[in-house]
């Protein structure tokens, strides 16, 4: 995918998501600690979201962008767990697992019902 579609998946799935007031930038390039990111100040309804197209797999991309894009909705959230955590590495640690995991069973979520058919129940 080519960084010009991708953009035009962030603002596609930004509206989506509620975000449309968020002033959202999007850059390219090696990402720290895996293939996207999300910087979210969210008192301000403004994120920076950064993916490695070099990294991203092909039929991927739709996933990474709706993932990163999450960070900017619980990001508040995380905010308040990490004041609680305060300088606790064990705590900031917990507050992380636990974003990631809520970030990642929404992305799910969301995808199940936009991307493929969802079967019903068998019984
Ligand atoms: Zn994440």
């Amino acid at each position: 995918m080519t960084p010009d579609a991708m953009t035009d998946l962030v603002r596609d799935w930004q509206t989506r998501l509620g975000l449309d007031t968020w002033a959202i930038t999007i850059e390219y390039g090696t990402v720290e600690d895996g293939d996207g990111e999300c910087e979210a100040e969210w008192e301000y309804n403004k994120a920076t979201v950064r993916f490695d197209m070099d990294q991203i797999e092909d039929g991927d991309h739709l996933a990474f962008v709706v993932h990163e894009l999450l960070h900017c909705v619980t990001r508040p959230l995380e905010a308040c767990a990490d004041g609680l955590a305060g300088k606790d590495p064990r705590l900031l640690e917990w507050t992380r697992q636990s974003t990631e995991k809520v970030v990642s069973d929404l992305e799910r979520l969301l995808l199940r019902f936009t991307v493929r058919p969802v079967s019903p129940p068998s019984h």
